[in-house]
């Protein structure tokens, strides 16, 4: 069996009290690792690691272009680890392997480019004062971050948060989802062989409340929490950070609607609303899981729509080919069976799907719900879409933004001026037209209500992860 151990200051250590927990791989339900099982203890002693490297080690003080080299022999790293990765990700929650070999893993090394080059390439403000004083704008870094991070996109979402804090030279805390340990520390390993010092970036294992992740947002010591997960999570550390006053991003929940107007290109409109669904069996926070379909294209698109949906490899995740894996875990797998179970209840209909093996859940396709279903309003997690049709532009911007989320929407249409007109009608973090999951890293991720606070990427990361600082220099006059 193998183990996985925390890194502390460079260091693979077991837990002070010596406590596991096991790592279940879903497609076969065994335990393929064992897993060090922080506590509050263990939490201080990463977070003391931490806070060394930042106050008295190099990495802060390092510039961005030896920083950046650093970053991108792990980027380096990561591509040339990509098996190991890949199947890291896979074996703990399912995703299948093309998915992780192909998407997951390069972003990673992706990402880790990006907000190397964007930290050594962004510039502040000069401001030349009418008061004979000169104004600049600095950046440093803003200290130590507890980066909580879900198991949905594991290696790929903890890049999001830890290559922006380790660009700007912060140190950190990675607490991974304790569903997806295995990836956390192969990247703090081969951070470790780029060159990074020891304590720049640690990794905790453990679950959530009442124990290392919850140590994690009460600690004094630090000094930003990047949190993804479930909203109701977000809630919780968002008042744990209230009480040391440390500023928190949030990234949560989504219910994410998608209108398909009558004038859309249909096979993309179908290709697209499926990836946007059944990606990762629909455990992503950007599943289009409310599909609204114009009157006068409405059954023609279900019909392909149901078609597509059914023609998706379900099976073993390591096996090349297959579209969809098993759910991450049991107790995830109970919570959508739940969902599947009222949905009839409810007044909706099961048009395919809604079965499946071990903890597998078929492609499932919903229609006639009524507005205030569970299915329509609740986030599942998981490979079920409602389909619901409207007749006009302005009923379709209704129903999207009848929700406490606004993390994205989709349109899909051929009219220029309803696309925008629609888009910027849409509460949403992000808006995509005719396309799905494309993401610019200059450009703000995030959402509103009870899909987060705050925005990540380009400058949105520099102003979360640094102390912006003004600098005001009085110019004397020349006394010669
Ligand atoms: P979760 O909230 O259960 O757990 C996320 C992380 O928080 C885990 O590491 C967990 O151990 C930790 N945690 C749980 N309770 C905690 C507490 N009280 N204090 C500190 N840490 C705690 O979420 P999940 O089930 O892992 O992830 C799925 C959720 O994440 C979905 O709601 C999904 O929409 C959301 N998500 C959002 C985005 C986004 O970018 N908006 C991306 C991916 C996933």
């Amino acid at each position: 069996m193998v183990f996985i151990p925390h890194l502390v200051d460079g260091e693979e250590v077991s837990s002070l009290d010596g406590a596991t927990f096991p790592s279940i791989d879903p497609a076969t339900r065994e335990e393929h690792a064992t897993v060090a099982l922080g506590s509050a203890a263990d939490a201080d002693r990463a977070v003391a690691s931490a806070r060394r490297a930042f106050d008295e080690g190099p990495w802060p003080r390092m510039g961005f272009a030896e920083r950046g080299a650093i970053l991108h022999r792990l980027a380096d790293l990561v591509t040339e680890h990509l098996d190991e990765l890949a199947l890291a990700d896979t074996t703990d929650m399912g995703k299948p392997i093309d998915d992780s070999r192909s998407k997951d893993v390069p972003r990673t090394a992706q990402n880790i480019r990006f907000f190397a080059d964007h930290a050594r390439l962004a510039h502040g403000d000069a401001l030349p004062m009418d008061t004979g004083h000169h104004a600049y704008s600095r950046f440093p870094p803003a200290g130590v971050v507890a980066a909580i991070a879900p198991w949905n996109f594991p290696l790929m979402l903890e890049s999001w948060k830890i290559a922006p804090a380790l660009a700007w030279g912060n140190t950190v805390v990675l607490k991974p989802a304790e569903d997806t340990p295995c990836s956390a520390t192969i990247l703090a390993r081969l951070a470790l062989e780029a060159g990074m010092p020891p304590g720049v970036l640690n990794v905790l294992h453990g679950y959530g409340p009442d124990s290392a992740g919850a140590a994690l947002t009460t600690n004094p010591r630090v000094d930003r929490i990047t949190f993804t997960g479930e909203s109701n999570t977000g809630r919780v550390i968002s008042e744990a950070a209230a009480r040391n006053l440390v500023p928190v991003s949030l990234e949560l929940g989504g219910k994410g609607a998608n209108l398909v107007f009558d004038d859309a290109e249909l096979n993309g409109a179908v290709d697209w609303s499926i990836k946007a669904i059944f990606t990762n069996a629909g455990q992503v926070c950007l599943a289009g899981s409310r599909l609204y379909v114009q009157r006068g294209v409405y059954d023609e698109f279900v019909e392909r729509f149901a078609a597509a949906a059914q023609a998706l490899v379900v099976g073993d995740p390591k096996q090349s080919g297959t579209q969809i894996g098993p759910l991450a875990s049991e107790t995830h797998f109970r919570k959508v069976g739940s969902f599947l179970d009222g949905i009839e209840q409810h007044g909706g209909k099961i048009l395919t799907g809604g079965g499946g093996e071990g903890w597998t859940v078929e492609p499932t396709v919903v229609v006639d719900a009524p507005p205030d279903a569970p299915v329509q309003r609740d986030e599942i997690f998981g490979p079920v879409v409602s389909i619901t049709p409207f007749d006009t532009e302005a009923e379709a911007v209704h129903l999207a933004n009848d929700t406490r989320y606004g993390l994205n929407a989709m349109v899909f249409t051929e009219n220029l001026s309803r696309a925008h007109r629609a888009g910027a009608a849409l509460r949403a973090g992000t808006v995509w037209v005719n396309c799905f999951f494309v993401r610019d890293l200059r450009a703000p991720f995030g959402g509103m209500g009870d899909s987060g606070v705050g925005r990540e990427g380009g400058d949105y990361s520099r102003e979360f992860f640094t102390e912006p600082q003004a600098v005001v220099m009085a110019i004397r006059p020349d006394r010669a």
